[in-house]
């Protein structure tokens, strides 16, 4: 029995949580002998399915650590595994919405009952710190039970409307669309698959869903959850893989729909694929984002290089949301940098097992030569105020550690202040005039989120009036751009980071897995 921990969540992981450390210290050998390296088959109608090519997928902390091994779906396991979810739907379909809650309650209290057991798999497979990785977890419990509650809340989306005539009575219901491919990423992968996966349940649908590659250990984790907690065999199905395996989910004739989150490249090319059929079914696509932070003259600069910093280089950059440029006003630029700096340099970066590890690895060897290409590209071009090594020696040489990087006077229109590079390196631009970095900040194709640090009303308002993202902060030490939570701040991309306008987190999401019918009854 777990004992009664203090919960983590993303904006108060500063505080003292030395109960968990000194939980983590026991379960995380434990996890590292029981649940990594154990063959971890596909999951179709309930039943175990090897139908596909074997893989190992291993630890980016250490190579040597095979994380398990999971087979890459063939197109006939794929076939079956939509088919399941097929068979399933007339069922979960037709349940009273309050028992499709109920059940999906179930598996929030059933995630909750393994919540260090899942985190310890999740550090170990995308190589969070501890505190990112429990966080995560508490956040997918969260974002289950929130989604429920709106479910509640309206009632099941269905309500009456106004009547023409009184003898005539109209409703407007949102119903189920069918069978959904779940397609996630792999640096949220139990956050991220959670709330898909439960959007896609709560709505009505079934699902067939293809976790990263990287991520099928915590990917069967959770599917393991959901089928422990009574959701009916075929509900949810688990397909692993690649992208050829999300290629082929994706362009299933009978999937009637698809939730996406990853890149932004990848998130076109279903859409485009989506397109050239018959007709269009709904995509729900959350991409990428190249996140501006704002540090003007009249910022507290002690929160603004913490919050700065923990939003560049926690999860070593490997966040949607991570703040990827700061632009900082001339007045205090080199004392925010001097900060800044400081702060970077005195990060631990290492095996995340240790409690006091704030930047973890990146994912994997092509993550690696990014940074290793970008760093390049920097020193032709600008310099590094702080990091930008590849780190060699001792565990390092056993995983993809890189020194977080802080990138100092690139030519204003440099690739690394457009795209997303996905990994711990923030450039830094000077400017003198607010307006003018906010049109700087928004002259990109995201626009997820964004921060400022001001204590100046005017510039606030500028900021929160002018600034092209779905998620804005202001002032916060915890996060200048990261640490959005169910419930609380809603998680919509803007421009090419989304494609429907909602978000996640918000009481937006849900509907969008279901589609609108009118009913209108003589009486
Ligand atoms: P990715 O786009 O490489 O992969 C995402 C998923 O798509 C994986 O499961 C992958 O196997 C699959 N896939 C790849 N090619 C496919 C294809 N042709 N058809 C169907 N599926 C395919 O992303 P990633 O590297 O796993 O994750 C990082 C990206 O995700 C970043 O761009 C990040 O910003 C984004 N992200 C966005 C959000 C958000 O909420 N907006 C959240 C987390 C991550």
């Amino acid at each position: 029995m777990t004992p009664p921990l203090p919960r983590v969540t993303y904006s108060n992981i500063a505080d003292d949580f030395s109960a968990v450390h000194a939980h983590l210290d026991a379960l995380l050998p434990a996890v590292r002998a029981n649940l990594l390296g154990q063959t971890r088959p596909n999951l179709i109608a309930g039943r175990e399915d090897e139908d596909g090519v074997r893989y190992t997928a291993s630890s980016p902390i250490n190579r040597d650590w095979p994380l398990g091994s999971f087979f890459a779906a063939s197109s006939g396991a794929v076939d079956r595994a939509v088919a399941a979810a097929g068979a399933a739907y007339p069922d979960w379909s037709r349940r009273p919405w309050a028992e499709r809650v109920a059940a999906l309650r179930r598996a929030a209290d059933r995630i909750e009952s393994q919540k260090y057991e899942i985190a310890c798999a999740c550090l170990f497979e995308v190589g969070k710190s501890r505190m990112e990785a429990v966080g995560e977890v508490e956040e997918a419990i969260d974002l289950i039970r929130y989604y429920c509650d709106e479910m509640a809340a309206n009632g099941g989306y269905d309500r009456p409307m106004r009547r023409a005539f009184a003898q005539e009575a109209t409703r407007c219901v949102l119903r189920p669309h069918g069978v959904f491919a779940v397609i996630a990423p792999f640096n949220f992968p139990v956050a991220l698959s959670v709330a898909m996966m439960s959007g896609a349940l709560l709505g009505g649908n079934t699902v067939v869903y293809k976790p990263s590659p990287m991520a099928g250990l915590s990917g069967r984790l959770i599917v393991d959850a959901f089928v422990a907690a009574g959701l009916p065999p075929g509900a949810v199905n688990l397909v692993c893989g690649g992208g050829e395996v999300g290629q082929t989910l994706g362009d299933h004739p009978a999937i009637a729909g698809i939730a996406f989150t990853g890149s932004h490249a990848v998130g076109m090319e279903i859409l485009r694929r989506m397109a050239a059929r018959t007709y269009a079914r709904p995509v729900i696509a959350e991409m990428g984002g190249k996140n501006p932070a704002y540090v003007t003259a009249n910022a507290d600069l002690d929160a603004a290089s913490a919050g700065v910093m923990r939003s560049a280089f926690g999860l070593s950059g490997q966040k949607c949301s991570a703040g990827s440029t700061v632009f900082v006003h001339d007045a205090v630029a080199d004392d925010f940098l001097a900060r800044l700096v400081d702060k970077t340099t005195a990060l631990k970066v290492g095996d995340p097992q240790a409690p006091d590890v704030f930047v973890g690895p990146v994912i994997n060897r092509a993550a690696a030569d990014r940074f290793e290409r970008a760093a390049d590209s920097v020193r032709q071009q600008g310099r590094f105020a702080a990091g930008g090594e590849i780190l060699t020696g001792g565990v390092y040489d056993k995983g993809y550690y890189v020194a977080p990087a802080i990138v100092a006077d690139l030519p204003a229109d440099h690739d690394l202040h457009k795209e997303e590079l996905f990994l711990p390196l923030l450039t830094v631009r000077r400017f003198g005039d607010l307006a003018a970095a906010i049109r700087d900040g928004n002259d990109v194709r995201y626009g997820l989120t964004a921060g400022i640090y001001t204590r100046d009303e005017g510039e606030l308002r500028q900021f929160l009036d002018t600034a092209e993202a779905g998620v804005l902060y202001a002032n916060r030490a915890s996060g200048a751009t990261t640490g959005a939570w169910p419930g609380i701040q809603t998680f919509c991309g803007w421009k090419g980071s989304g494609v429907t306008a909602k978000g996640g987190l918000g009481p937006w999401y849900v509907p969008q897995f279901m589609r609108e019918q009118s009913h209108t009854v003589m009486g």
